[in-house]
């Protein structure tokens, strides 16, 4: 389980996140949405502090960590029960698929290189791509590339993944063997929380649907009661733009 409190964030005289709290169950699916400039990116990204917030606290695994006094050791330990899955793969291009895969369980957990390259070869498969183990970025489609950044993410084993808009550099003909891929991953039990303009998955697939707006959260539910039961004016203009 995840514990968010109080998050804020402002670039310069522009705030951009206003006091967020949530609280994200161990196994629960939850997408974020909201217009363009909400502060859902932002958001995600101070959950493991590759944007440093201004304000607020993050539990994770049972540690609290407070954010205006983490200092680089409580930052790193926390890093270490996440991962994220970037919009646009974020792969090392210089190295293959398997070495993208296996080269943060060296970095980050010390493994063995002969044990991180293992598990990287186990999970090409679970993603559909062994046969890609030894291509490079530019030789593989976006879709591949992403599922390889999926499998990076799940490699390191964390408590839970961040996924900030994984299919909207997408080709439309590659987004739904992600999406899928994302669906096969929250059944495993995975705790995952996404950014996400997909409306049907986010209905199909997700636990937890938060709406925010002006750095806010302006309401919240399960994929029925937010898309369905829409209580909130400001969440009914939104919507009405995807139907
Ligand atoms: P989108 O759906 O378009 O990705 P979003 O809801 O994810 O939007 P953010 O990307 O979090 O929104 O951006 C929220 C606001 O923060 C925007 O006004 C943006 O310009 C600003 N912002 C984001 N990152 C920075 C930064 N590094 N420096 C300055 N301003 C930033």
């Amino acid at each position: 389980t995840m514990e968010i409190r109080n998050i804020h964030k402002r670039f310069g005289s522009n705030e951009v996140l206003k006091g967020i709290d949530m609280d994200i169950k161990k196994g629960e699916v939850v997408v974020l949405l909201g217009p363009s400039g909400s502060g859902k990116t932002t958001f995600l990204r101070c959950l493991n502090f590759l944007e440093h917030a201004d304000q607020g606290t993050l539990m994770l695994g049972g540690v609290k960590t407070t954010i205006e006094t983490a200092t680089k050791k409580e930052i790193l330990q926390h890093q270490r029960k996440t991962a994220m899955v970037f919009q646009n793969y974020a792969l090392f291009l210089n190295k293959t698929a398997k070495e993208n895969i296996a080269l943060p369980m060296v970095l980050a957990q010390k493994k063995s290189p002969e044990e991180a390259e293992k598990i990287a070869l186990k999970l090409l498969e679970q993603v559909g791509l062994a046969d890609r183990a030894d291509f490079y970025p530019s030789q593989m489609s976006g879709g591949q590339q992403q599922r390889i950044g999926i499998a990076r993410a799940l490699a390191l084993n964390p408590e839970i993944i961040l996924f900030d808009e994984p299919t909207s550099a997408l080709d439309p003909e590659l987004v739904g063997q992600t999406l899928h891929l994302m669906q096969e991953i929250a059944k495993t039990g995975a705790t995952m929380v996404l950014v996400t303009h997909e409306m049907q998955f986010a209905y199909d697939v997700a636990d937890k649907v938060i709406f925010m707006e002006n750095g806010h959260i302006v309401e919240q539910g399960t994929p029925k009661e937010v898309f369905e039961q829409t209580k909130e004016e400001r969440t009914k203009d939104f919507l009405a733009r995807f139907t």
